[in-house]
């Protein structure tokens, strides 16, 4: 889900751009707490705001927060308003601006077949030209978000099934969408025709259970069932649950950048294990570019797991050389560049001993805007290090993306403006060496990337993007260039 920002209007000066996480239940007594719990565990998904939608049998009750979910669904008086055996909820992840309450998901709203909320994660690219059309039709927009044009396409579809009409809402947008929705009568889950962003689908106490990684379910005890499928739309009832495959069949194409940095590690996603295929990640970086050197460091946490495969892979002592403060939240969430700075230096210290005269190899999951690695180098420097030597597990990062992992806007990519050594001395390491595009691909299992079928979205590094871009090409270009760029 994304912030539209709209031309000329202070009401839709907040640009939120946004990484997240959604979470449904359906037919259980302890609905809400189990929402609270599996949202609390993709928290990691968005630091920003949560939200939770429950259904008692005829009412519908919200609770939409700004903050972390511990910060207010651990607290009795607030679950207790959440009545009902049906809940979905919602983590939101943003990058800047004025956070509105109005934006915060679950979006609901009364249609003439009653109570229909709706949470998202990942981003329309189409959001903005169909906003236009609606607005023109008379629409009235609530929030600044694109996961409320869905609900608009849902509310004017001429079907008369709800599940029609929804399916007619579906067809029109484009990007990445996995989706939890709920009326009177249903849990649905839906994922793109490319399966952009996960969804999983779990089991506890007889009970369905939708959430965006299964570390969700695991917190809930919940036992794993299958991924809905790229395409797929389910339908949960009292009846059970119903698949539909409403759209032409396309290959998938998850986005690879859920196995660098998103998703964690303990996740299961498409079938293969976060945190192993992050250490193949390392292997491979290390087998690409290993270079002699005393010690190998990872940039906590999310260099972490690569880390430990490139130092099994070159037989060099893995230290802890810098330590992370768990209770400041991601680089990223500071809106100015040079509060994230400052965030950087807040959030990790040398651990002195073990870098002081050696000449240390400092493995990080990517490099988006290079903040983060110069403030780390000079730590290390500053510490002693004798040669400071950077490999990042994964390749560069070239192309700004606009399926909901919020990377900046070209310029603001270190990778698009500079070359390699560029980057090296921009950064002011000995060396820079990142992952190859084929070695990344090997790490998940495959022989390279099949350039004529890529197996996964991954235009961060190629420039391929697998879906029409239609506000960025069309007359929205300038609206959606200057919304990224305020958040760059
Ligand atoms: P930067 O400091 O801008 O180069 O960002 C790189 C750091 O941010 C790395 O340590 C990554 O773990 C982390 N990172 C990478 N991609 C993202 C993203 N889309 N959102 C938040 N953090 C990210």
């Amino acid at each position: 889900m994304t912030g539209i920002s709209i031309d000329s209007d202070d009401m839709y000066a907040d640009t939120l751009r946004e990484e997240c996480g959604v979470f449904g239940v359906y037919g259980h007594p302890d609905a809400t707490e189990l929402t609270a719990l599996g949202l609390h565990a993709l928290q990691h998904r968005g630091q920003e705001a949560v939200g939770i939608v429950s259904f008692d049998g005829n009412n519908f009750s919200s609770e939409r927060r700004l903050g972390l979910v511990g910060d207010h669904f651990s607290k009795a008086s607030v679950i207790e308003r959440l009545k009902g055996s049906s809940a979905m909820g919602h983590v939101r992840y943003s990058t800047t601006g004025d956070t509105l309450l109005r934006n915060v998901q679950p979006l609901y709203a009364d249609l003439d077949s009653g109570g229909f909320a709706v949470c998202h994660n990942g981003n329309l690219t189409n959001a903005l030209t169909l906003r236009d059309r609606l607005i023109e039709d008379g629409a009235i927009c609530q929030s600044t978000s694109d996961t409320e044009v869905i609900l608009h396409l849902v509310a004017r579809s001429q079907k008369r099934k709800f599940i029609d009409r929804f399916i007619d809402a579906l067809r029109q947008i484009e990007g990445a969408y996995s989706l939890v929705a709920m009326t009177n009568k249903k849990l649905i889950g839906a994922r793109d025709p490319l399966g952009i962003r996960p969804l999983v689908l779990g089991r506890l106490d007889g009970s369905y259970i939708l959430a965006s990684e299964t570390c969700a379910l695991d917190i809930i005890g919940a036992t794993f069932e299958r991924e809905i499928d790229h395409g797929e739309i389910v339908v949960i009832t009292d009846d059970g649950i119903e698949s539909l495959k409403p759209f032409p069949a396309l290959p998938a194409r998850p986005c690879i950048f859920e196995y660098i940095y998103f998703s964690r590690p303990d996740s299961i996603v498409g079938g293969r294990s976060v945190y192993s295929t992050r250490k193949s990640m390392g292997a491979m970086l290390a087998r690409e570019s290993g270079i002699d050197a005393d010690v190998i460091v990872p940039v906590p946490d999310s260099g972490v797991p690569a880390a430990i495969g490139y130092a099994e892979t070159v037989g060099i002592p893995f230290e802890l050389g810098i330590i992370r403060n768990h209770y400041v939240g991601r680089t990223f969430i500071e809106p100015s560049q040079q509060i994230r700075q400052l965030g950087v230096k807040l959030k990790h210290n040398v651990n002195s001993g073990v870098i002081r005269g050696k000449r240390v190899v400092l493995v990080d999951d990517s490099i988006v805007r290079g903040t983060t690695s110069v403030k780390i180098v000079q730590m290390i420097r500053e510490a002693g290090a004798h040669e400071v030597h950077m490999r990042i597990a994964c390749p560069p990062i070239t192309h700004p993306d606009y399926y909901g992992i919020d990377t900046p806007v070209k310029d603001n990519l270190l990778a698009a403006t500079h070359d390699i050594d560029a980057m090296r001395e921009f950064i002011g390491c000995d060396s820079l060496d990142f992952l190859s595009i084929d070695g990344l691909y090997q790490a998940m299992g495959h022989q390279g990337r099949d350039a004529t079928a890529p197996q996964y979205t991954d235009h961060c590094f190629t420039g391929d993007y697998p879906t029409p871009l239609t506000d960025v090409q069309g007359k929205h270009r300038a609206t959606h260039l200057s919304l990224l760029a305020e958040t760059g």
